[in-house]
């Protein structure tokens, strides 16, 4: 069974264009809407699966029925990853089931109100769930609420199937999740890089920090994600990245169950 992941947003909070903006990335993204990052989010799925990773993107109603929608897995409670959520739960005739770090204020009113939305049992540190034909194990980041990346996998595959990480937002990455995935490497890996190099990063990677944590775990394929438009304006004028290492598309998809992603 093919799985697919396909990145639906690949910007930071404040997206790309910036409003107002007038830098070299803004302008380039007005010009040409290949390069308009939304919010940070994804979707794998299966020919009979969906499971959405990250809820930021305000139109999800428009995107999706909700037959199309089998879970969602969020990485944390910030804004721009569950904004999508404030409209979606007030739905009807559905029921989806949600998952995600255990962090008891959540957002805003999300826990009082959730409408639609299901929330299970918060994930515990490096806990294996199987939603679907998913296999996901949860992964600590370093970020200023609590938040877990995930690593995936299509447990129906068998050994056959690519395992991808998705890795935002973080600072770094906790000695534990880094140990688990240098003993786990993953095919593919997609990892907050919010920033250029720059002399104090808090709360998201640098591309420093971001090379840095690729070298170290090694995975076939890396993709940078998160992505403001100071780092696009940055990579516009600087020679290319490492071999592995790719700057995520809005719309981008990769097929996780052939050799080598597209
Ligand atoms: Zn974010
Ligand atoms: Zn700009
Ligand atoms: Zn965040």
């Amino acid at each position: 069974m093919s799985s697919l992941f396909r990145f639906n947003g690949t910007g930071n909070a404040r997206t790309v264009p910036v409003w107002g903006c007038v830098c070299a990335a803004c302008e380039r993204a007005r010009r040409d809407s290949s390069y308009c990052r939304g919010a940070c989010s994804a979707v794998l799925e299966t020919d009979t699966y969906r499971l959405l990773i990250d809820a930021g993107q305000p139109d999800l109603c428009q995107r999706y029925a909700p037959a199309d929608i089998s879970a969602i897995m969020l990485t944390h409670y910030h804004m721009d990853h569950v904004m999508g959520l404030f409209h979606l739960r007030w739905g009807k005739n559905c029921e989806i089931p949600v998952h995600g770090p255990d962090d008891p204020q959540g957002c805003d009113d999300l826990f009082k109100h959730p409408g639609v939305l299901k929330f299970q049992a918060p994930l515990r540190p490096f806990e294996a769930r199987r939603l679907g034909p998913f296999e996901v194990t949860a992964l600590p980041l370093n970020h200023s609420k609590p938040t877990l990346g995930y690593l995936f996998h299509n447990w129906t595959d068998g050994s056959d199937g690519r395992r991808l990480a998705y890795l935002t937002d973080t600072l770094g990455l906790p000695a534990d999740t880094k140990g688990f995935l240098m003993a786990n490497q993953p095919d593919v890996m997609i990892l907050d890089c919010s920033h250029p190099p720059r002399p104090d990063p808090r709360n998201h990677n640098d591309l420093t920090i971001a090379l840095g944590l690729i070298d170290a775990i090694q995975p076939e394929q890396a993709f940078l994600t998160h992505i403001g438009h100071e780092l696009d304006e940055y990579l516009m004028n600087r020679p290319s990245l490492p071999a592995n290492v790719r700057i995520a598309q809005d719309g981008q998809v990769l097929d996780l169950s052939a050799a080598s992603a597209s």
